[in-house]
């Protein structure tokens, strides 16, 4: 038999050997779907004689897509992958991109807007038309909703005032972008859509291209996902999807299970493979697990079995306070790992909301262990780095579309979008950089946004200018003391929160000095800057693939992962299920999030919750989650003992009575 089907059970190599035609494999967690990707893909390459470049698989994350790549080169023993596609949705959509955006009307030099930069854009937007910019956010969202709905600004619909400013701040929006040829994230999946439904040379040469097509984490794919995928597939209809109903996650974004159910109707020759079978996780986790998910309504019945024993109870941590928490868990680790001699990496610490990763990070750096922070943002992609970073690419070459619509308007200028639009429209006629069209006799302007302009113009070159001439660092400062950057940042945000990004950009600062003073350190700006994002680059790699780190995840940020010890903290009400999670179908989901947490761990489990927290600078005695109340006894195992115990029976029976009340 060959290699790439070895090591599978029946259905897993049914789903793998089945190479054209449409299969869903529709399995609970750790099951083996992923294995099936990656099998497949070598299953392809090595017995089917498929060239790479006819092969693609998109997954959720590019932490997901890293690992799959690995696996696959692994099992190709030294074959060349060269040209395969295995990336998230969005890269392959900037793939798609890459090569046709001209027939969509951009130039070829496009630039990705973040969701940062896109929200500065819809805040001046709002400001324009005298709109509540505090509510940008709220627009951005509502905006990005409609595009994954695959809504237009004339016929998106409206249900209340906030959906109605979103509506007339779309299109402004989207015309905005497209004068900077720019595009946001959501267009690296709606554009090339609107590129292959409406050129049917595209089409063809894609399908062409894309002869077959893998789908991780099928569940949360969206509408204008599934629409990307539905032409790509039109001829040859080769899609592998893997999805698990339960590990939805991400409805609120727009995905929907019912993705899972299209299919049926849109391929009809679909072939349904379920698995079984778990092969990560110990009994008495994936019984927790099964548990759990049983509370919610099923579309599919599904049943995991696990043959890898018991294993050990589902631990219980309860905790005084966050501190405490971070602590117990911390000494449990630590704890755990003398006596295994393990490594940091089969560790996880899993939470909810990003904001409670603070107490454990500073418990890990007392105890001196390493740890990766992943699902946060990272240090470059905060938005006064960002920000900062703008204004020195600019400097550098002044030809960066991207870094000149950042730094534009970043403290404000009084430079309005339509300002920026002509400038765009004159920009890409005459194929050229918007800082080149702003000296151009023959722009379409009046005489106030000219200035404005030109005096940001006069003012960058004179910059730049001082950037060759005297030294680097202090020329750097002064220009944050000459864009006011220190007070906009104040009148944006709260004051605590403007000093911390005072600080990251002061650490950035340092940290630019250091290597200017190094013995073969970059010699000028725009070495500097390569620099950068050389170690940048490095330093991120490194993190993920190589060092042997803790790895401290939201819940969402850990699907598709396994480690071998999961700490799932802040089991708490408010927090798990978030409170802003009401109806019955959020909490639902707040419900699958806890299944996918319980289900990342392969040996062991702990669960903990504080008795008091502090919230919004208040301590509050929060209950321990619904959720743990629906864990069967006899798998929890408590570590302070029976009393902690009667005190849930009793909150427990007081939230019947209070749900019974409510009803
Ligand atoms: P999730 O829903 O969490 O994404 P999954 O269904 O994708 O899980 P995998 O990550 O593919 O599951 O597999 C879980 C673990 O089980 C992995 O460590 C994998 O190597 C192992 N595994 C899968 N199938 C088999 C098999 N047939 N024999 C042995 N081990 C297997
Ligand atoms: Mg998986």
């Amino acid at each position: 038999m060959s290699a790439a089907l070895a090591d599978l059970n029946g259905p897993q190599r049914e789903a793998v050997a089945r190479v054209h035609g449409p299969v869903l494999v529709l399995a609970g967690a750790g099951s083996g779907k992923t294995r099936v990707i990656t099998r497949k893909i070598v299953h392809l390459i090595q017995d089917h004689g498929v060239e790479p470049r006819h092969i693609a698989a998109v997954t959720f994350t590019n932490k997901a897509a890293r690992e799959m790549k690995g696996r696959v080169q692994q099992s190709l023993e030294g074959r060349s992958a060269r040209g395969l596609t295995i990336s998230t949705f969005h890269r392959l959509g900037l793939e798609i991109l890459r090569q046709d955006i001209t027939q969509l009307g951009y130039r070829e030099n496009f630039s990705v807007v973040d969701p940062g930069d896109s929200l500065t854009l819809v805040r001046n937007l709002l400001r324009e038309m005298q709109g509540p910019s505090d509510l940008a956010e709220s627009i951005q969202a509502r905006i990005s909703k409609a595009k994954n709905d695959g809504h237009g600004p004339e016929d998106m619909p409206i249900r209340d005032r906030l959906d109605e400013l979103a509506q007339r701040v779309y299109r402004p929006y989207q015309r905005a972008l497209k004068a900077c040829n720019s595009v946001d994230l959501d267009d690296l999946i709606l554009l090339p859509t609107e590129l292959l439904s409406r050129f049917a040379e595209a089409q063809e040469r894609w399908q062409e291209r894309i002869r077959y097509l893998l789908v991780d984490e099928y569940q949360d794919s969206n509408g204008a996902q599934y629409r990307l995928l539905q032409n790509l597939l039109k001829k040859r209809q080769n899609l592998t999807a893997v999805g698990d109903d339960d590990q939805s996650i991400y409805s609120w974004r727009g995905a929907a299970a019912d993705n899972l159910q299209r299919l049926a109707q849109d391929f009809p020759d679909l072939r349904l493979i379920k698995l079984e079978q778990n092969y990560r996780s110990t009994g008495r986790i994936l019984q927790a697990a099964n548990h759990l998910i049983a509370h919610n309504p099923h579309l599919f019945e599904k049943k995991l079995w696990s043959s890898l024993g018991e294993g050990d109870r589902i631990q219980v941590i309860v905790a005084r306070d966050e501190t405490d928490e971070a602590e117990q868990v911390v000494n449990a680790i630590l704890r755990d790992r003398f006596q295994r001699q393990g490594e940091y990496r089969d560790y996880a610490i899993l939470y909810r909301s990003n904001h409670q990763s603070r107490p454990f990070e500073t418990a890990l750096r007392n105890a001196r262990i390493p740890y990766q922070l992943s699902g946060g943002i990272s240090f470059f992609e905060r938005s006064e780095i960002r920000d900062f970073l703008a204004y020195c690419r600019l400097l550098a070459n002044p030809d960066d579309d991207a870094a000149f619509l950042r730094a534009v308007n970043t403290p404000r200028r009084g430079i309005g979008s339509a300002t920026l639009e002509t400038l765009g429209e004159h920009a890409k006629a005459r194929q050229m950089s918007l800082f080149a069209a702003l000296w151009e006799e023959d722009l379409d302007l009046a005489e106030r946004p000219l200035l404005a302009l030109r005096s940001f113009g006069d003012w960058l070159n004179r910059t730049a200018e001082a950037c060759a001439r005297s030294e680097l660092m202090p020329t750097l400062r002064d220009l944050l003391e000459e864009i006011g950057y220190r007070r906009y940042l104040e009148n944006e945000g709260d004051e605590r929160e403007a000093r911390r990004k005072w600080e990251n950009l002061e650490e950035l600062l340092a940290w630019m000095a250091r290597l200017l003073e190094q013995e073969d350190g970059p010699k000028n700006l725009a070495e500097l800057l390569n620099r950068l994002s050389v170690i940048h680059i490095l330093e991120r790699d490194e993190d993920d693939e190589e060092r042997d780190v803790l790895r401290l995840s939201t819940l969402h940020g850990a699907k598709g992962l396994e480690f071998s010890r999961v700490f799932l903290v802040g089991v708490e009400e408010e927090l798990l299920p978030h409170r802003n999670s009401e109806t019955p179908a959020q909490i639902e989901e707040e419900r699958r999030l806890f299944y996918v947490g319980v289900t990342r761990a392969r040996h062991k489990l702990s669960l903990s919750y504080c008795r008091r927290r502090k919230r919004y600078g208040e301590a509050q005695a929060p209950e321990p989650s619904r959720f743990l109340q629906e864990l069967p006894r006899e798998l929890l195992d408590w570590a302070s003992g029976a009393e902690e115990q009667e005190a849930l029976s009793a909150t427990a029976a007081c939230s019947r009575l209070r749900a019974l009340l409510d009803d």
